[in-house]
């Protein structure tokens, strides 16, 4: 929209004088009008001179209103918004409207914002002949949505940019990256157990341990990179430079390490870890909207595998995601529709096959009606909620199975069974079980509760360890399983509070490889004798091995040989006989 104004108020300074009285009347009228409005209203010439300006205009802009005018007027505004101002004048002098913000400072550093409206003036030529400038303060309006945005755009508690933020700037530096052909790498970083923290040691202390983290990812990046605060303890890092594979995975590896480094509150200290999943494109991913997913993948993929460190996203990876998601869903079906049922394995004297004990192991049906096993699922025993259920229902049905075997008068040996070590997070795994034989009435020498050694050595130790000790003061027996595969050394292993040894399988098969198999076969044994410990060698699949070990001294074995996992009417039948082979 263009205007034309009164030639004696557009352009007063160049007038030839020449006013009758009327006409002078109306000029004062509109200089009256001008200056009573709060807006600073200004008349600029074509080349960007003040003609006339109102008094609010005068005191914005430091001006005296009796010094006449024709000053240029870009100098007259602050340094930064010059050039916006100047563009807006060009525009303005091409008979077009313009607009843009501005910014001024006062002596006490307040700042004001200023909302400027340039509209060309044209004079019966059509020709423009002044800018009529009109500027608006806006300071309430842009200081309340700059604290809008903030608020939608940053985290609460840890002050730094959320995951809305996160997302339109990743889109802006795929952007930018395009045009420049740089790369980008987002590191998709979360804490480890971080949950369970918060769960028992209350939320006050989660908030405090989630600022502390946020502040040590940004002193860590210090300027390399950006970082938002996706979720509840997942944070984000874009490093919009490119760079090698080796200097990202360094960078998350120092992110991991000042991570790692205690934090405390009000006397309480914890150390945490945490997970990295990378993704850079256009090298790990060809297609930009993949990247975020791929990040986000290789950060699933660590913690499937125990958690803490740092993988960078490979296409084999996708893979295992659908493999994981298709395991979860066979899982929940099994619980839900309550498909899964323990099978027995018979633990024997090697010497003459007496039945000795029994380990229940997961079987499930499919949707089929096939018979699946543990590996069909293992992605569930990862998963709190799931692995909880699993337990909950592998022990119901050993429970019972043994309840109705003692009420047919059967010969009861030993049962154990196995425990994830997600399974312990909640700490009340021993209360929960020993509520569970109580309720079945059952003796707890009967039940024996196998282990695997990184459960007493890695994270959330802290709960298994009281686990065992409240299980083993009620008379369960605690077994370490695939003993020698973990990360125990021998000289700690007198540290766990264990009653029986269970040879991993790996030891048993690499006796035939002379005279190291057995080296250590043997070394195993006289460390168990030496700590009171029972031994059971596991996975012995012929004569050959079973011999063997009856010489080097081994009592007690476990493996096809002898019998695979079978169904409770199988062992039923095997009770009454007490035998498992002839
Ligand atoms: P594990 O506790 O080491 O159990 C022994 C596994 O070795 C079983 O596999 C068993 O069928 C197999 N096995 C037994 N004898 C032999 C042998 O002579 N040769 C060979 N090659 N294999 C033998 P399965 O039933 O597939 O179970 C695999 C793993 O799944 C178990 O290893 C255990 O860690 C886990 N698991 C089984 N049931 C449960 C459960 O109810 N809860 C939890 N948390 N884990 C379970
Ligand atoms: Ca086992
Ligand atoms: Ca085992």
């Amino acid at each position: 929209m263009t205007k034309t104004l009164p030639s004696a108020v557009s352009s007063p300074s160049f007038d030839d004088g020449a006013h009758d009285k009327g006409h002078l009347e109306t000029l004062y009228a509109y200089k009256a009008m001008l200056d009573a409005s709060i807006d600073c209203i200004k008349i600029l010439s074509p080349d960007g001179r003040v003609i006339n300006m109102n008094q609010s205009g005068c005191t914005a802009l430091g001006v005296d209103p009796l010094s006449g005018f024709g000053m240029e007027w870009l100098p007259l505004l602050p340094e930064e918004i010059r050039k916006p101002g100047r563009k807006a004048l060009q525009k303005a002098r091409s008979g077009e409207n313009a607009q843009f913000l501005g910014k001024s400072i006062n002596e006490l550093g307040e700042i004001t914002f200023w909302d400027n409206l340039l509209t060309p003036v044209h004079n019966e030529q059509g020709v423009v002949s002044s800018i009529l400038c009109v500027s608006r303060n806006v300071t309430q309006q842009c200081s309340a949505e700059t604290k809008l945005r903030h608020l939608s755009e940053f985290d609460e508690l840890t002050n730094i940019p959320n995951r809305r933020h996160f997302q339109s700037y990743l889109k802006k530096a795929l952007r930018i990256a395009k045009a420049t052909r740089q790369s980008v790498t987002l590191l998709h970083a979360d804490l480890d157990h971080f949950k369970l923290l918060n769960d028992t040691r209350g939320s006050l202390f989660g908030d405090h341990i989630l600022k502390v983290v946020a502040k040590r990812l940004i002193k860590k990046l210090s300027g390399q990179g950006y970082v938002a605060r996706l979720s509840s303890d997942e944070f984000a890092i874009i490093v919009s430079q490119t760079v090698s594979t080796e200097e990202i995975n360094q960078l998350a590896q120092n992110i991991i390490n000042a991570i790692a480094k205690p934090i405390s509150h009000n006397g309480q200290s914890v150390r945490l870890s945490m997970s990295i999943g990378t993704a850079t494109w256009p090298y790990s991913v060809e297609n930009s909207e993949m990247l975020t997913k791929a990040a986000n993948v290789a950060l699933s993929e660590i913690k499937q595998n125990g958690r803490g460190g740092v993988l960078q996203y490979h296409s084999q990876l996708m893979k295992s995601v659908t493999r994981i998601a298709e395991q979860l869903e066979l899982a929940q079906y099994a619980i839900d529709h309550h498909k899964i049922e323990p099978y027995y394995q018979p633990k024997v004297r090697l010497n003459d096959g007496q039945l000795v004990g029994l380990e229940a192991l997961l079987r499930f049906t499919t949707p089929t009606g096939e018979l699946a096993y543990p590996g069909a699922i293992w992605a569930a025993f990862e998963n709190r909620s799931l692995v909880e259920k699993i337990g909950e229902q592998m022990r119901t049905r050993v429970f019972e199975d043994i309840k109705t075997w003692t009420e047919k008068g059967l010969t009861l040996v030993p049962v154990s069974f196995n425990a994830s070590p997600v399974e312990f997070m909640w700490d009340d795994y021993a209360e929960k079980c020993l509520a569970q034989i109580a309720h079945y009435g059952i003796d707890p020498r009967l039940i024996e509760i196998e282990i695997t050694e990184h459960m007493i050595v890695g994270h959330g130790a802290e709960f298994v360890v009281r686990a065992i000790k409240e299980l083993r003061k009620q008379g369960i027996r605690i077994a370490l399983d695939d003993f020698g595969t973990g990360y125990s050394t021998l000289s700690n292993i007198k540290d766990y509070s264990v009653d029986v040894i269970k040879v991993d399988r790996s030891f048993v098969s690499s006796l035939h490889q002379g005279r190291e198999g057995k080296a250590i076969i043997k070394a195993l044994l006289l460390l168990a004798n030496c700590l009171g410990m029972d031994v059971v060698a596991e996975g012995v699949e012929e004569q050959e091995q079973c011999d063997t070990l009856i010489n080097e001294g081994y009592l007690i074995g476990q493996g096809f040989l002898f019998s695979p996992a079978v169904s409770n009417a199988k062992i039923k039948k095997l009770l009454e006989s007490d035998l498992v082979s002839d």
